[in-house]
């Protein structure tokens, strides 16, 4: 049996305005107030994140942002400072989303300066790795999982990662309402651990949580939780609405 407390994470992308986070929030934390043994995170845009942080902030609701940039401040137009994160009240941030990695340029590279600087900052990070359709078609899964974990914790210790997340997205599952099985995730996620241990070592690997996203929603939630390998889900769409969320944090 795992010690691993579950995590699951609503990634709000770029929905909702000021007042309509602020409802969300407050009612997905009116509606999870008896749960004790998940962890729950919501990431909603920049500009609600000092809202919702101070809503939640005596709930069982953590907050997360959707990407930082690496630099303590200076001329960088545009980007947040991990260290502005903190102040508006985030202890989680996403790093290298697909959407990221897709419209923005991000890359392992990026990413591993992204995981460093959150760390230093006391964020936990969450590492978002998939692979796309026609990778999994052409049989490269697991070397693209590998390549991505190996460059996005480059000169990392396992001692500073204690906070990370791994959320394994694979990209033809985001958005489309295809969920990879509980079988292929578990399989991926065992893959992970594994590579985790072989990276750093046995103990941290069995300690760090891996959630799956893609397609979460509240009837599938609980065939993916009974896993062994997986902690938890990272969800877009269905954390949008709080009832919705609330059903799938409750699995
Ligand atoms: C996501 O944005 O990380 C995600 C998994 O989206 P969805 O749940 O909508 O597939």
């Amino acid at each position: 049996m795992s010690t691993r407390r579950p995590l699951i994470a609503g990634n709000w992308k770029m929905y909702k305005t000021v007042a309509e986070a602020e409802e969300t929030a407050r009612a997905l934390a009116g509606q999870t107030t008896d749960v004790d043994s998940v962890d729950i995170m919501i990431a909603p845009p920049f500009t609600a994140l000092t809202h919702v942080a101070s809503l939640v902030k005596n709930s069982r609701v953590a907050v997360g942002a959707q990407n930082l940039f690496w630099e303590k401040e200076g001329a960088y137009t545009g980007e947040i400072a991990p260290g502005m994160l903190t102040e508006a009240g985030c202890r989680y941030v996403i790093i290298g989303h697909s959407e990221r990695r897709q419209h923005f340029g991000e890359t392992d590279e990026t990413v591993n300066k992204k995981i460093a600087a959150a760390l230093t900052a006391g964020l936990a990070p969450i590492l978002c790795i998939g692979e796309s359709e026609a990778q999994r078609e052409a049989d490269e899964t697991f070397s693209v999982l590998d390549k991505q974990i190996k460059r996005g914790l480059k000169d990392l210790f396992a001692n500073d990662l204690r906070e990370l997340v791994i959320a394994y997205e694979p990209i033809w599952a985001i958005g489309t309402g295809k969920t990879a099985t509980s079988e292929q995730a578990q399989q991926v996620h065992q893959f992970l651990r594994g590579l985790l241990a072989e990276l750093f070592d046995e103990p941290f690997a069995r300690s760090v949580r891996i959630l799956y996203g893609g397609s979460v929603k509240p009837d599938n939630i609980a065939e993916l939780m009974s896993m062994e390998d997986i902690d938890g889900a990272l969800v877009g769409g269905a954390s949008l609405n709080a009832e919705t969320f609330a059903r799938i944090v409750t699995y």
